[in-house]
Order: structure tokens, then C-alpha cells, then sequence
């Protein structure tokens, strides 16, 4: 059996919030280890542009802003090793985690960064144009400005994608909505806020059959009433999915107070706290509104100053 290592500070995942808090670890003297989880670089890998985090009056692209944290985060010496972990045990005063190889770490405090993970409809040709940066999106704040002027599509009926369709009306000349039942799941506000912009076209009882396209990209999207059968094509630059999210949360359930969609819970509002003294959590994985890299990388900073009082506290 390999020797169990002990670290000071467990970084789990490696978007904004991960890189963030490795960054203010690391400048503490805390010696972070992270994790980069399956993802290296997080949700903002499948992003195209990004034109919105502070600092980058030009824009930079998803992975270029992944690099630079790596390299920022690794500058003051954190260790960044590739491979996620697959265990915890955090019952007792050390806190337990496996590497998926089965090495096995003893940390003193844990940053728990593992965000979350859109959910797309899972459609190869839907995957094909997200794969390729050509028109598929899963975030309307993101990637909307790029359609301004433009045709778009949107999947979903709650919340997320009532506001995304709104904000997404305000920059394209059509938005099309698609509903797979005959109602909103979306709350009653949302939905009428939807149904009274003129420029949002909504399609009950609608399911999508394949997003169209060509060697540059999204061209339409090709629809089906699943109560008459009729198919037609949407044209379209743009087809946004909005249903839903899942926080990558599944190996912490047994020891951290998650909320009824698997959101962390902050176990004192206004800090990074979970209920586990020294375990602590930034970005998506307790984040269900804001859901942006500057959000993420805000509480990333949160959850190494806490970790550093904590760590402060024991001497
Ligand atoms: P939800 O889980 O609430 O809604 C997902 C939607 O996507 C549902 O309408 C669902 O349809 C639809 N959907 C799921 N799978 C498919 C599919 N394969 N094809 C077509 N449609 C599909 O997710 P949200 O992200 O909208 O919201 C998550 C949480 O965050 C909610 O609690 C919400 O209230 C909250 N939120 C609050 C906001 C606010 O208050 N400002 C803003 C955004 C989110 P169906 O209804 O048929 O199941």
C-alpha cells in the first residue's frame, strides 16, 4: 500500500474558484495541493470567448484564462497534479480523500471546487457544434453577445432559461423557445415576463430532433410537435440549452449538508463554511444563481482566507 500523504490544503477541482483559492493558499505558505479533476480548467474549457471576467479588455478565450490561472496558481508553488478523487471520509478531525488510483491524502483543510456541469439535451449533432465552439451554448450570459443582431434558439421551461431567453431577447432579433411540455416549470413571474416579450416566440409540447449546421457553425434547428408529430426547421446561429445544472457533488453526500438538488450548503452565510469544520467550498458546487468565473474566483479567495483562519485557529 502507498504511504499516505498529508497536506495542509486540498484543492478539489480546477476552474476559477479552484485556481483562485490555490493562489491565495499558496501566497499563505499554505503548500496547496489540487486536484484537477476530470475536467482540467473546469466548464470554462467549452466556453468560446470570455468578455466579462474584469481585466481582459480584449476578451480571452475559455481555455487561454485556464492556462494563465494554472500558471499564476502553480508561480507560487502549488502543486497541481492531474487525477481526481473518487473518496472522502470526513468524519473524523483529518479530513480523508482518495485519488482515483487509491492513494490516499490527509488533509487538514479541503477547498472544495468541483463546480458543476451543464446538462445538455445529448444529441450528437448538439455535441458536435459544442465540441467545435460553432453555435452551441449552455450560457446565455457568456456566449450571448456573440448573437447580437442575430436568430436563436432556447431549450427549456424553468427558471434558467426564462431569464436566459430574456436576456438573450434584449440582443437578438428572435428568440425561439422551446418547451417539451404544454406549461412552464418556471415560476409564474418568470414565465409571464417570457410570454410578454415580443420578440420571444415560445413552442409548447416541442422537443428538438437535431441542431442543423454547416462547416461554420449552427444554421437552424430541426423540431418536433410531440403531440402532432410535425417537424420543422428553425433557422437559427445560436441554440442555447437551459435545463438545468448538476452540481458535481455525488462522493461529499454522506458527510456534507447538500441541498435537495445537490447544492453545498454554506453552513454560515457570508463565508465559505460547510458544515465539516475545515472543509470549505467555492464556485459552482454551492452556487446555483450566479454561476460566472469572477463569482467563482471570488469565493475561491473566500475559501483560502477561511481555510488560513481555520488553519490559525488550531495553533
Ligand atoms: P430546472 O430544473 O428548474 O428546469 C429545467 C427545465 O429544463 C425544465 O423545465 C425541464 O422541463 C427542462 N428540461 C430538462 N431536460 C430537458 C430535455 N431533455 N429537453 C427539454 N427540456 C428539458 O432548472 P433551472 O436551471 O431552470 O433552475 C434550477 C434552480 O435554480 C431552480 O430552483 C430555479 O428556480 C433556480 N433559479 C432561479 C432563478 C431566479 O430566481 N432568478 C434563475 C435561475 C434559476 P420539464 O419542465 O418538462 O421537466
Amino acid at each position: 500500500m502507498s504511504e499516505i500523504e498529508k497536506v495542509k490544503c486540498l484543492i478539489i477541482g480546477s476552474g476559477p474558484a479552484g485556481y483562485t483559492a490555490a493562489i491565495y493558499a499558496a501566497r499563505a505558505d499554505m503548500k496547496p495541493v489540487l486536484y484537477q479533476g476530470m475536467e482540467p480548467g473546469g466548464q470554462l474549457t467549452t466556453t468560446n470567448e470570455v468578455e466579462n471576467f474584469p481585466g481582459y479588455p480584449d476578451g480571452v478565450t475559455g481555455p487561454e484564462m485556464m492556462i494563465q490561472l494554472e500558471a499564476q496558481a502553480k508561480r507560487f508553488d502549488t502543486d497541481v497534479r492531474f487525477g481526481f478523487i473518487s473518496k472522502v471520509d470526513f468524519s473524523g478531525d483529518v479530513h480523508k480523500c482518495w485519488v482515483e488510483d487509491g492513494k490516499e491524502i490527509h488533509a487538514e483543510t479541503v477547498i472544495i471546487s468541483t463546480g458543476a456541469s451543464a446538462k445538455y439535451l445529448g444529441l450528437e449533432s448538439e455535441q458536435h457544434y459544442l465540441k467545435m465552439g460553432g453555435g452551441v451554448s449552455a450560457c446565455a450570459v457568456c456566449d450571448g453577445f456573440f448573437y447580437r443582431g442575430q436568430e436563436v434558439v432556447i431549450v427549456g421551461a424553468g427558471d434558467s432559461a426564462c431569464e436566459e431567453a430574456h436576456y438573450l431577447s434584449k440582443l437578438c432579433t428572435k428568440v425561439t423557445m422551446l418547451v417539451r411540455k404544454d406549461e412552464f416549470r418556471a415560476s409564474k413571474i418568470m414565465a409571464e415576463r417570457v410570454k410578454n416579450t415580443k420578440n420571444i416566440e415560445i413552442l409548447f409540447n416541442t422537443e428538438t430532433v437535431e441542431v442543423l449546421g454547416d462547416d461554420n457553425g449552427v444554421t437552424g434547428a430541426r423540431v418536433k410537435n410531440n403531440q402532432t408529430g410535425e417537424e420543422k426547421d428553425i433557422p437559427c446561429t445560436g441554440f442555447f440549452v437551459a435545463i438545468g445544472h448538476k452540481p458535481n457533488t455525488d462522493i461529499f453526500k454522506d458527510y456534507i449538508d447538500l441541498d435537495e438538488t445537490g447544492y453545498i450548503k454554506y453552513a454560515q452565510p457570508g463565508t465559505s463554511k460547510t458544515n465539516v469544520p475545515g472543509v470549505f467550498v467555492a464556485g459552482d458546487a454551492a452556487d446555483k444563481t450566479y454561476r460566472q468565473a469572477i463569482t467563482a474566483a471570488g469565493t475561491g479567495c473566500m475559501a483560502a482566507l477561511d481555510a488560513e483562519r481555520y488553519l490559525a485557529s488550531k495553533e
